[in-house]
């Protein structure tokens, strides 16, 4: 085995007593490396690159080593003063077979040389860590999507929709600091769910659910499930009378969903909707317009159910 060590002369000092793997020769730079070439010295198995050597560009030096004094199937492992997960990973990219870190002895050298023979290096495994890793976050991000869906309807939950309305609070952009929301509560549902049951009941609810979510989608809204039967939707940045004709929209489409219901005086499920909102400045805190929604609500069913209430003008829309 043909061995070249290329570093500064006190990084070389370690590796000696290795003479029986095979004839060990030292370079203290790049072009003494490949001034032996030119000297006729044949091509290496095995190169040991300091770190002073390649930490500038370790891409340029590796490729220049494999061109030009490595042999095909030789392999470079570079030798790292300190471990640090960007020179690992420049390294990898750059295409070092392998790494070592201070102080280099025989025995880790020889372990190297024994896992590189066996076909797994450090790299290798540095490697499937980061896949490992990169899984493992894509999990976490999916499950903590799930916690903030309803299983259901697949819309935001509740949690979601007070993290997210909270957090308009605490961070507040003056640019940004329109807010409404539209509360909505199907009519008679209990009398639903009695005379067609839980099953028909939870298709219901989510075809309401999908319905409101594609609608309020128009003005970027975010729609979430309140309750059992209630739902929410976030609109920023747009002004009360468009939110106000919005809820009106979703309340139409939503009879017009045509879901029949002979249980409750209508025949067809409808929707209620309390709208409430405004600047930011004027809110004291997110349940206050929460509180003011649901006021509108109520005298939206009050008044019979089947409509939009804005908590504003408390007029129908
Ligand atoms: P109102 O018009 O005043 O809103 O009357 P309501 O009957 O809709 O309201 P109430 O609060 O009396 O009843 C709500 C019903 O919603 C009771 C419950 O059986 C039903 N419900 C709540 N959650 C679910 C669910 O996940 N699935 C089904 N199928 N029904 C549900
Ligand atoms: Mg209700
Ligand atoms: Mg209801």
């Amino acid at each position: 085995m043909r061995i070249l060590h290329i570093g500064i002369e006190e990084t070389q000092a370690p590796i000696t007593g290795l003479d029986w793997l095979g004839e060990i020769i030292t370079a203290s730079s790049m072009p003494e490396a490949f001034h032996l070439k030119e000297s006729g010295c044949s091509l290496f198995d095995l190169i040991l690159i300091s770190e002073e050597i390649w930490l500038d560009s370790p891409a340029e030096v590796i490729l220049k080593l494999k061109r030009g004094i490595l042999k095909e199937d030789g392999c470079i492992i570079a030798i790292l003063e300190n471990e640090t997960s960007e020179k690992v990973e420049q390294l990898y990219r750059a295409g070092a077979n392998d790494y070592l870190v201070k102080p280099l002895t025989e025995s880790k050298l020889l372990f190297r040389l024994n896992r590189i023979s066996s076909g797994k290096t450090e790299l290798d495994r540095e490697e499937e860590l980061l896949k490992a890793i990169r899984q493992l976050e894509k999990t976490n991000e999916r499950l903590k999507s799930l916690t903030d869906l309803d299983s259901l309807t697949g819309i935001f939950n509740r949690r979601y929709f007070h993290t997210y309305l909270s957090k308009k609070w605490d961070n507040p952009k003056t640019d940004h600091n329109r807010i409404f929301i539209m509360m909505a509560d199907i009519d008679a549902f209990k009398a639903f769910n009695d005379t067609y049951g839980h099953v028909k009941g939870d298709q219901c609810l989510k075809q309401v659910a999908e319905c409101m979510k594609e609608l309020s989608q128009k003005l970027n809204g975010i729609t979430a499930r309140y309750g059992g039967e209630e739902f929410i939707v976030v609109i920023e940045n747009h002004d009360e009378k468009k939110v106000v004709q919005l809820a009106d929209e979703i309340r139409r489409e939503v009879e017009k969903l045509k879901i029949p219901s002979e249980s409750g005086e209508k025949p067809k499920v409808t929707i209620s909707i309390g709208v409430a909102g405004g600047s930011m400045d004027g809110i004291t805190a997110y349940k206050e317009l929460i509180d003011e929604a649901d006021q509108a609500l109520y005298l939206a069913k009050d008044l019979g159910g089947n409509q939009v209430i804005n908590e504003k003008t408390k007029t129908n829309a």
